[in-house]
């Protein structure tokens, strides 16, 4: 297994992390198989969705951020209720096909790890399967 730290920049960010997981896939040297991509944390998932326009992440933030607001009367005693409902939301895992020693997805998607608690450095872990 590899662990990616990915740093975050602001309370709720989208960090588009394709080029690093595809410079992973290429030191370990798998042809083709899956990759499975998991967030090891509470307040913050990982998802796929457009990394062309920027735009698209902004508009996931601040929709999310409309539908569960930051205060909410929440019982949770940390102040980041809010955080752990955006990750169930996005979820902690994505899957991914390699073929041919690349990752296989479209030509406007990135893969993106979601932090709803930061900024703070976040861990991304990363398995190959080989076929
Ligand atoms: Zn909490």
């Amino acid at each position: 297994m590899i662990t990616l730290s990915v740093p975050t920049r602001q309370r709720i960010d989208l960090v588009d992390i394709t080029s690093q997981v595809q410079q992973e896939v290429d030191k370990c040297g798998v042809v083709d198989g899956l990759l499975s991509i998991y967030v090891p944390h509470t307040t913050c998932g990982v998802t796929i969705n457009e990394s062309a326009d920027p735009d698209v992440a902004e508009d996931i933030k601040m929709q999310l951020s409309k539908l569960v607001p930051h205060e909410g009367g929440y019982r949770h005693y940390e102040d980041n209720a809010d955080s752990h409902i955006k990750t169930s939301i996005i979820g902690s895992s994505e899957t991914v096909f390699i073929e041919n020693g690349k990752l296989v997805m479209g030509t406007w998607q990135g893969i993106f790890l979601c932090d709803f608690d930061g900024p703070r450095t976040r861990k991304v872990y990363l398995k190959f399967i080989k076929e």
